[in-house]
């Protein structure tokens, strides 16, 4: 049985996958700050998940992570994840020591890019445009994660769009990341509201022109960022993630309408049909979790002495 994990900044999704890579399971469970409390809160995430799907450690065939901050799936490190307080943690076998499991990580938006293309059923070229804390993407093309050599495809966060923009935590300026993500709401749109992105949108339907030019400036940066997909790999689906994709066909309608003023200006632009290829990752979809197991399965059957010479016969029929 595959499982797979999405670690984040306060909690810990797992899910259990059936053979259809339908999700079978799922908990979830507060994350434990800290490499010894991380290591915990993984393994009872695991124990909780099989326990809910009746199952015992050892049906576990493979686990997936899918983890923030800079991930070495050849290794099973995961370092400067520094919402979690690690600087490095040789994660993969730390777990697998404690579940008896083969663990395989991967960066948490490049797991979630490829949960979304199985969940939503995606095929061809996609890319998953995650508004979280920081802006990423990942890009799944085929089905298959495209990485790069040092992992760093998809990155498009730190591409600047504005250079009298403020500085970015990447030492640039005007990044994507300096519009599109939670951390530019809140210093675009200071606010104890509970929810700042929707008391944001309220705002600005309500006619506040304060609050018109700040969603339009997030809305800018995430279109810069389809865009640039777009332009780079020609992605036929831009699947919108993160904390600001629960604000749903609002964000999306604001977004349509930068697109299309682009269009106005450009035929170039307008002949791409960038509103045409975006689309909201529905709330409560564990995209990262799934996209955790597959790639965890990925390995394991990676790892199957018998796979490659079976992979090498097939190539010479
Ligand atoms: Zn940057």
């Amino acid at each position: 049985m595959r499982l797979g994990l999405d670690i984040g900044g306060t909690k810990i999704d797992a899910v259990v996958l059936d053979a259809d890579d339908a999700v079978r399971s799922r908990v979830r469970v507060a994350t434990g700050m800290g490499p010894n409390a991380l290591l915990d809160s993984a393994e009872l995430a695991v124990r909780e998940v099989v326990e809910r799907d009746g199952l015992d450690l050892g049906d576990v065939t493979s686990i997936g992570v899918g983890i923030p901050g800079m991930v070495d799936p050849a290794t099973g490190h995961v370092r400067h994840a520094v919402n979690l307080r690690v600087t490095d943690l040789a994660l993969a076998e730390l777990l697998s020591g404690r579940v008896g499991a083969p663990v395989r990580l991967e960066n948490d938006v490049k797991a979630a890019a490829l949960g979304a293309y199985s969940l939503l059923g995606l095929t061809g070229t996609a890319a998953l445009l995650n508004l979280g804390t920081g802006v990423a993407a990942g890009i799944v093309m085929d089905g298959t994660l495209w990485r790069g050599p040092g992992g760093g495809a998809g990155e498009v966060g730190h591409i600047p769009i504005d250079p009298s923009g403020v500085r970015c935590g990447c030492g640039q300026y005007g990044c994507i990341e300096t519009f599109a993500s939670g951390t530019a709401l809140a210093r675009m749109w200071p606010s104890q509201a509970p929810l700042p992105a929707l008391e944001l949108f309220d705002a600005a339907d309500a006619g506040d022109q304060a609050a018109i030019d700040v969603r339009r400036a997030v809305a800018a940066g995430a279109a810069s960022g389809v865009r640039v997909l777009v332009l780079t790999v020609d992605v036929q689906t831009v699947v919108i993630g993160g904390g600001l994709s629960n604000l749903g066909d609002r964000l999306l309608a604001a977004m349509t309408d930068v697109m299309r003023q682009w269009g106005e200006d450009s035929p170039f632009i307008a002949s791409l049909g960038l509103p045409e290829r975006v689309r909201m990752l529905p709330a409560e979809v564990p995209a990262a979790a799934v996209g955790a197991a597959l790639v965890g399965a990925a390995a394991e059957t990676a790892s199957r002495p018998s796979a490659p010479s079976a992979a090498a016969a097939a190539e010479e029929r």
